[in-house]
């Protein structure tokens, strides 16, 4: 088997470059514990239709959902919970420990956390667009889901990879509904773009 390395040639150079790491970890926050088997799959299927050099992991170690907690502790008031505040916590702890430095997935409760107040808009309710209902990415390696639907994941990961765009186009994974799990052609096609796998 050869060895290859994703860079990941999105628009936001400056932030943490996780895919480095080679590793996505996958981890579940409070009451929703073991839903990682049902996410990482999902995961891993996108991974392998873009032949991304990551590995998928269910992380269960409890130093890094430990840690993980704290940054979520730190960012949150009530149920609400504010993911760029976290992005930023989870990036300050990477700088003195290994331990957060791949790309997260963190499953939240949908119990215990309002839809996130960030800059991913998403699906329609009632007739109105709520904000983050599924989750919320940066292209930092932070992703939070409150739903863990293959859908929401492949959208969301879509967006951690740096794909920051919804796409107008109903029958693909990254308009906002995000009903379908397959990317249109021209998100595909943008995702490729973005993903820059050399082999070494
Ligand atoms: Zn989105
Ligand atoms: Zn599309």
């Amino acid at each position: 088997m050869t060895k290859a390395k994703l860079t990941l040639r999105g628009p936001e150079p400056n932030r943490w470059k996780w895919e480095e790491a080679g590793v996505i970890f996958v981890v579940s926050h409070g009451a929703v514990q073991g839903s990682e088997a049902g996410v990482a799959p999902s995961i891993r299927e996108m991974v392998q239709e873009f032949d991304l050099p990551l590995d998928v992991i269910r992380q269960q170690k409890p130093r890094v959902s430990e840690s993980i907690g704290q940054c979520i502790d730190k960012s949150r008031s009530g149920n609400s919970l504010n993911v760029a505040v976290l992005k930023n916590e989870i990036n300050e702890q990477r700088r003195t420990s290994n331990e957060l430095r791949p790309g997260l997935v963190i499953l939240v409760d949908p119990n215990q956390f309002d839809p996130f107040q960030g800059t991913d808009e998403h699906t329609w309710t009632f007739g109105k667009q709520e904000l983050g209902y599924y989750g919320e990415s940066h292209p930092d390696g932070v992703c939070v889901l409150r739903y863990y639907h293959r859908e929401a994941v492949r959208h969301e990961l879509a967006h951690m990879l740096g794909l920051t765009q919804h796409c107008t186009n109903a029958s693909c994974a990254m308009h906002y509904g995000c009903r379908v799990a397959q990317f249109c052609a021209e998100c595909d096609k943008k995702l490729r773009r973005i993903c820059f796998i050399e082999q070494l």
